[in-house]
């Protein structure tokens, strides 16, 4: 089983996808973290990306088809993947669907306001990338990662000029593959104001139907 989830910045794409790829034996592709891990090893495809992804724009289509692409033939994303992050834009859904049977296309969607409101908020541990909210996701121990002890950091791309230039690409790029969902029949819309519990609620009584 092949699902996209997809969301404004801050809609909580990342924590739902952890709980959906735990809960279905699938595996978790974060096109960002993905990004953020090519980075920090220094690769090639690190060093391509990382001016790209501070000014919070989109890296170039090869890059992501290439990564989908090595993903997709680990061994452990055999039962299928969640793609959080990805596709964004017509470019990545057309070799989306050239290369991948999807299942399920779930939104959560989030008013702006909400989402600027959630991003202002988030802090994120600078080696496992995993997302924290000061507000409603808070750590054991402020300020720090639950996994790693690491001191929490605000990314980079989750200030405030940066998350305005990455809120207009959602909506001009990555909100219209809706109508592609539609019409393939895999769209399902979810309420991502709700709690982080009812989201997931709602993305199982979906995927149940699958
Ligand atoms: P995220 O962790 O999902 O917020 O993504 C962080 C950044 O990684 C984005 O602002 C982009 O620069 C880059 N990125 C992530 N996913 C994609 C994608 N599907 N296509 C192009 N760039 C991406």
């Amino acid at each position: 089983m092949n699902i996209i989830l997809f969301g404004p910045q801050g809609s909580g794409k990342g924590t739902q996808a952890e709980t959906i790829a735990k809960d279905y034996g699938l595996y978790h592709l974060s096109m960002g973290e993905e990004l953020r891990k090519e980075i920090k090893a220094k690769t090639p495809i690190g060093k391509k990306v990382e001016s790209i992804m501070a000014k919070g724009e989109l890296v170039p289509v090869e890059i992501t088809s290439q990564i989908a692409i090595k993903i997709s033939k680990l061994k452990e994303s055999k039962k299928g993947i969640v793609f959080d992050g990805y596709p964004r834009s017509p470019e990545q859904w057309a070799f989306m669907n050239k290369n991948f049977k999807i299942d399920a296309a779930i939104e959560l969607d989030l008013s702006e306001k909400e989402s600027v409101n959630r991003i202002a908020s988030r802090r994120t541990c600078p080696k496992c990338g995993k997302n924290y909210n000061l507000i409603y996701l808070k750590p054991k121990v402020a300020g720090i990662c639950d996994v790693d002890k690491e001191k929490l950091i605000q990314r980079n791309d989750d200030k405030p000029k940066e998350i305005k230039k990455r809120l207009e690409i959602y909506h001009s790029q990555t909100e219209p593959l809706k109508k592609e969902y539609q019409k393939l029949k895999i769209l399902s819309i979810i309420d991502g104001e709700q709690s982080i519990e009812k989201v997931h609620t709602d993305i199982a009584k979906i995927l149940k139907k699958k």
